[in-house]
């Protein structure tokens, strides 16, 4: 791979800002300083340093964020802020995009990541990659809803959803609920209740796959998942 192009994603500047290093004597590969910012290294068996600073590749990153409402899960949009928006340029680089999709008044975890392998098996309809939402319901959430979910409804276009489980947190004039559903359709929360005769008024993803949301990550935070919680994705 090349000096530059390696430097770049592991956001160390443009490929310009790069040659200028290199021509400052500012980049060395296994100890020796190097000219040509363009010269072929190994990711994983070079060592590469960088204003003294050893500066260790990866390829893939993957981020757990909070999304707030009013930004829209794209990697790009003419009218919206996007999630990627409220990445940091360093993170940035690593060209993530977001699996699958919350819509844009739809808080909560959101994944990203630019390792389109995991990205497709979380995704894929055949994994039934659990979600876990929580959801404010005008009107009274019953244990009738509950039966019904658990049975999978039919939604306006006719489609019979995958059993789903819903647990009623409080039942009033707006209810508050937890559902966990195995697939990910369009506005598939919302056109689950609406098919029981109900309005989602408020949303947000707590869980995705084996992870719970990082409860200390305020709206529009992110940080990088753990080993650990990547392992258990995989
Ligand atoms: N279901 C919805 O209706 N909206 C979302 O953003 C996610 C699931």
């Amino acid at each position: 791979m090349r000096l530059d192009k390696l430097l770049a994603h592991m956001g160390i500047g443009s490929r310009k800002d790069i040659k200028k290093l290199c021509k400052e004597d500012r980049v060395l590969v296994n100890g020796s300083a190097v000219r040509d910012s363009g010269m072929i290294v190994h990711p994983y068996m070079d060592q590469i340093v960088v204003d003294g600073d050893r500066v260790k590749y990866r390829e893939y990153i993957y981020l757990m964020m909070n999304k707030p409402q009013g930004v829209i899960s794209a990697t790009e949009d003419r009218k919206f802020k996007t999630v990627i928006d409220l990445l940091h340029p360093e993170h940035q680089n690593f060209q993530p995009f977001p699996v699958g999709r919350l819509d844009i008044d739809t808080e909560g975890f959101l994944l990203l990541t630019n390792d389109g392998q995991l990205a497709h098996h979380l995704l894929s309809p055949r994994k039934h990659v659990p979600k876990t939402y929580y959801a404010k319901i005008q009107g009274q959430v019953t244990q009738t809803d509950v039966d019904s979910f658990a049975q999978g409804v039919v939604l306006e276009d006719g489609y019979h959803t995958l059993p789903g489980q819903l647990e009623i947190q409080k039942s009033d004039a707006e209810s508050e609920i937890l559902l966990t559903i195995y697939e990910g359709k369009f506005h598939q929360v919302k056109r689950m209740f609406a098919a029981v005769g109900k309005r989602v008024t408020f949303l947000k993803r707590i869980r995705f796959a084996s992870l719970p949301l990082d409860e200390s990550l305020q709206l529009g935070e992110y940080r990088e998942l753990t080993e650990q919680e990547l392992a258990s994705l995989t």
